[in-house]
């Protein structure tokens, strides 16, 4: 993967720098260092500045956007990088030739200008752009139509996820009452249907999942955790010692969704940031900053295809509940790898992990990752337990984490109604019934192995690494 040139491709702000075309308006001032650093300063304050332009719309204006915008289909924009590129040059010339013809064009100039911006792989430059080029009253309505756009895309999510053959939904449900007397909501998992017991309800791949590291580079496939039976069929990554792959599909999809980034390619160098990161995995057993480098480099990945889902891993994953972590030396250092590791190969990373967006994505990860069991002998006694907390629903023992788009969503109960399997032996979930669910009963599975703690051990191992207040049948009733 040419990580320099799909980066450009990447969502939002993530895309810094080599975006595919220049800048169609302004290419000379972009290359004053002067306008580039106040770009870089205001780059945050661009959502802020539509949210705020779009409230001086007057009651005419927000009519226009509102109209404007109904007639917006998402089918409109063409998916190819090279449609893309030429269709956003088109609206860019057909708003400026708009609104030059005076104000009675402004709205039809305004459209052509957010639509440049949906296709623009980095929005919030191409608006710094618009600020300072297009007239006010155009701006203004273009920022209507941005904030109405995120407004109504956020609204949108749990109506088109989970898809509906996962036979599951996202609702609301109450947690308890706090302090002020406010009942406190939560999301839970519910069956769209009626299952009996020991039912499938779906089947998952994680988003991203990562090996036990004592498992390495041995009969563990690096991609899909699946225990390598058979010497022959083993395939090793050509430029390290410590992936290998069940098949060479997984050594394919491996490539270019992380290792081409992070391989450490300890057969062609000595040292490397890639191996810093890698060998601080190695002797912590530490495994959330390895996952977060590989949902870093797979969102570049996700980004520079042709036809990218309309919410990307990131969307997903900032949906989700999270640990609230904070600064220390310790996450400064690992920040400092993970920027090490990622910095070299993908442009403007360094400025995308902030230290408050690197703990936040940190600990929606250790929030929601689930341990993975593909060991084909239940035995498997060399592997310790993992340091970091991670939602233990096997008997057998872990042989790596994984973090899941719907499957995160699931609630813990000490008496649950469901489980999880890793039936085919590779970092796939399926959630089974383990009794009678109806149509709109909400799913449970145990995030901790409860059968030899009484209920006050549970509450307080739940609430310390969950901060959940059980209000299953059991926590209920024995007090
Ligand atoms: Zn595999
Ligand atoms: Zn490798
Ligand atoms: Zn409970």
């Amino acid at each position: 993967m040419k990580t320099s040139t799909v980066v450009g491709a990447t969502i939002g702000l993530l895309a810094v720098a080599a975006v595919g075309y220049a800048i169609y308006f302004d290419s000379k001032r972009r290359n004053d260092p002067e306008f580039r650093r106040r770009l870089k300063k205001e780059r945050k304050r661009v959502l802020k500045l539509a949210h705020e332009e779009a409230k001086t719309l007057s009651n005419k204006s927000a009519q226009t956007v509102e109209e404007a915008f109904a007639g917006i289909s998402e089918d409109d924009f063409p998916t190819s990088m090279e449609q893309r590129e030429k269709f956003c040059m088109e609206q860019l010339s057909a708003g400026e030739a708009l609104f030059t013809q005076g104000p009675e064009h402004y709205a039809q100039a305004a459209i052509c200008f957010f639509k440049a911006l949906k296709v623009y792989p980095a929005p919030a430059e191409l608006v710094m752009v618009y600020q300072k080029t297009i007239p006010p009253e155009v701006f203004t309505l273009v920022m209507g139509m941005l904030s109405k756009d995120v407004q109504s895309k956020h609204e949108r999510y749990y109506t088109v996820f989970p898809p509906k053959d996962m036979n599951v939904e996202v609702k609301e449900k109450p947690e308890g009452v706090a302090a002020d007397g406010q009942e406190v909501m939560r999301r839970g998992l519910v069956a769209r249907k009626s299952f009996s017991a020991g039912e499938i309800i779906y089947t998952e791949e994680p988003i991203i999942s990562s090996l036990e590291p004592s498992l390495e580079g041995k009969n563990f496939c690096h991609y899909c955790l699946k225990q390598i039976v058979n010497e022959e069929s083993k395939v090793p990554c050509s430029k390290c010692t410590q992936a290998v792959f069940c098949s060479v599909e997984c050594k394919v999809s491996a490539s270019q969704e992380f290792h081409d980034v992070l391989c450490t390619k300890d057969l062609e160098y000595a040292s490397s940031p890639e191996h810093s990161l890698h060998a601080y995995t190695k002797t912590t057993r530490k495994l959330v900053l390895e996952m977060l480098a590989k949902f870093l480099v797979m969102m570049v990945h996700e980004g520079s295809q042709n036809s990218r889902p309309e919410y990307s891993s990131f969307d997903h994953m900032e949906q989700l509940r999270y640990l609230g972590i904070s600064s220390s030396e310790e996450e400064e250092k690992e920040m400092e790898l993970l920027k090490g590791a990622l910095g070299s190969n993908i442009p403007g990373i360094d400025e995308f992990i902030t230290e408050e967006r690197y703990l936040l994505m940190k600990g929606r990860l250790l929030y929601n990752i689930y341990g993975i069991s593909t060991s084909l002998d239940p035995n498997l006694d060399d592997v310790e337990p993992l340091p970091e907390r991670h939602r233990s629903v096997c008997d057998a023992p872990i042989t790596g984490v994984g973090f899941y788009k719907v499957t995160s969503y699931l609630m813990h109960s000490c008496k649950p109604n469901a489980k999880i399997v890793f039936s085919e032996y590779d970092h796939k979930v399926s959630l089974i019934t383990t009794r009678e669910v109806k149509a709109g009963d909400e799913l449970f599975v145990g995030y901790i192995k409860n059968d030899s703690l009484s209920t006050e051990e549970r509450r307080l191992e739940l609430f310390d690494k969950y901060r959940i207040r059980c209000m299953c049948p059991l926590c209920e009733t024995t007090d």
